[in-house]
């Protein structure tokens, strides 16, 4: 048989986590389809690619990626496929634009914008197989969707502050199961955002009854706002209550100790409900601080009715007095030491990289009120990042936390990757090569333990069948890449960089990234 490609002389690293390996692979239409001996000389290709002294591994799956709009204006996903990333897994948090009606869409695409940005009008999101079609062989990479816990409210009951009930409930856990029947492949929530967060924990453990029937996680964001309605006052303990109660499978977001805390403290609970029972995976990125957008900092009320009341309220005197003295108040998170990462109109563009207190000095006014201020005139186009420790020891320790983390058979990398506006968090440009390269090196970690962390693990966890590995007749995800010298190379004050040392990718049998350029193949499938 004439392959149409084949890697030659590569190091295998074939994602089950055995010892690398020296291997011929070839290629045929979408899939790997044999292994072939180093000595093998007659074998015949389209296409060589000579990978001496470079490592093949599979495709590396992002598990929590905000690329769901900026993969619907540029397929090409450059900050994305030129990580190795080859499967993006997006609507992490409830955050997603399907299933919604046309003037649901128009609605959470505008409370949205200062975290996915801005998609086009007219797209079709009435339900997960239509926004599957919109991805589908129009991206660089596959692309695998939550049913997210958003849009399913808004659907249900609207921007209401109400747990769902009854009837309303009915349809929210039709949705869910509709959604699951089209392919998605858990059910997010994030509950600092909205409308995720006017539910209850009632309402959680209803919907991921539905999730238990077709044997799908929960990939959760936990909650911190309305934590008077959850088990145990929110956090890990409610997700892992709501586990137990549905027997169901749990996934937990971005979950890692803070600068003051240890290991042991954060997974204790993890390893206690895991002992007894309860089915958990995690996911962490390689930086000390995140990104988001503002809503996350304002209080319950603010988000009722939509972006058109949200905006009444931030114009209004009095309301906006009432606001700051509630945001100050609560235990939302504290703004400030915060930096704008996306800005959408031209007048305030300037704002992008400036320090909230900056911007807040500068206008003489509170950081609630600058915050109020800016949400305004950017009709909520806005988002921003965390101002990176300086103590160069605070970055050491969350790095070695990262990887010792890494090291457990139940984590997995999920980048939670922002890449809208003109300063993102480097994450979105730089999260997988930092841990593969920079990271792993640092602390002397099994490249072939870390490959598994990112392809077999996610794969297996969210049930895309036949990638995660290096097999014969499996999809053709690969990454090739110099084990020495991958790096990042997207830092906080210069992101928009791509990294280096991962010459090439290939998604379902074709070449997405040659000689660490794009080549602007748009292989990726909506998958599973
Ligand atoms: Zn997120």
């Amino acid at each position: 048989m004439k392959l149409d490609i084949i890697i030659k002389n590569g190091n295998i690293i074939d994602g089950t986590g055995k010892k690398e390996y020296k291997s011929h692979i070839g290629i045929k239409e979408n899939k790997i389809v044999d292994i072939i001996n180093i000595g093998e000389k007659n074998i015949q290709a389209d296409k060589i690619i000579d990978a001496k002294n470079l490592s093949v591994s599979p495709g590396f799956i992002d598990v929590h990626s905000h690329a769901d709009v900026a993969l619907l204006n540029d397929g090409e996903h450059a900050n994305g496929i030129m990580q190795g990333i080859t499967t993006e897994i997006i609507a992490p948090d409830g955050l997603t634009l399907a299933p919604l009606s046309v003037k649901n869409y128009q609605l959470y695409k505008w409370y949205l914008s200062g975290i996915l940005g801005v998609p086009k009008n007219d797209l079709d999101m009435s339900s997960i197989e239509k926004a599957r079609l919109n991805y589908d062989s129009k991206t660089s990479c596959n692309v695998a969707m939550f049913a997210g816990h958003g849009p399913i409210r808004l659907e249900a009951i609207g921007m209401e502050d109400k747990p769902l009930k009854g009837k309303k409930l009915d349809h929210a856990k039709s949705l869910l199961s509709e959604s699951f029947e089209q392919g998605a492949v858990g059910f997010s929530t994030g509950l600092s955002y909205y409308p995720n967060s006017f539910s209850d924990s009632d309402e959680i453990c209803e919907l991921m009854k539905v999730a238990k029937i077709y044997d799908k996680p929960m990939s959760i964001h936990l909650r911190n706002h309305n934590t008077d309605r959850a088990f145990h006052d929110g956090g890990v303990m409610e997700a892992i209550e709501i586990a137990k109660r549905t027997e169901t499978k749990l996934h937990i977001e971005h979950y890692k100790p803070d600068f003051n805390q240890s290991i042991s403290e954060v997974l204790d609970p993890v390893d206690k409900a895991k002992d007894s029972g309860v089915d958990i995976t995690l996911e962490t990125y390689p930086y000390p601080v995140g990104s988001s957008f503002p809503q996350t900092f304002f209080p319950s009320y603010f988000h009722e009715g939509g972006p058109e009341k949200m905006i009444q309220k931030l114009n209004n005197t009095e309301e906006r007095e009432i606001l700051i003295s509630k945001m100050i108040g609560t235990h939302y998170g504290n703004p400030s030491n915060n930096v704008w990462t996306h800005i959408v109109s031209d007048k305030n563009k300037h704002l992008e990289g400036m320090l909230f207190e900056e911007v807040a000095d500068m206008w003489k006014i509170s950081v609630e009120e600058m915050l109020c201020r800016v949400m305004y005139e950017e009709s909520l186009g806005c988002g921003f990042r965390g101002a990176p420790p300086r103590n160069i020891k605070v970055w050491r320790q969350v790095e070695k936390n990262v990887m010792e983390l890494l090291s457990r058979p139940d984590y997995m990398i999920g980048s939670d990757a922002i890449p809208t506006g003109g300063l993102p968090h480097p994450r979105a440009y730089g999260c997988f090569p930092r841990v593969l390269g920079r990271l792993r090196r640092r602390y002397n970690y099994p490249i072939e333990q870390v490959i598994q962390r990112i392809t077999e693990n996610p794969a297996q966890r969210f049930n895309l069948s036949g990638r995660g590995n290096i097999k014969k007749g499996f999809f053709a995800d690969i990454v090739i890449f110099d084990q020495d010298h991958i790096n990042d190379r997207s830092s906080f004050e210069d992101p928009n960089v791509h990294p280096e040392g991962i010459p090439w990718v290939i998604v379902n049998g074709k070449i997405a990234v040659e000689n660490e350029k794009t080549t602007g193949v748009l292989s990726g499938k909506a998958i599973p």
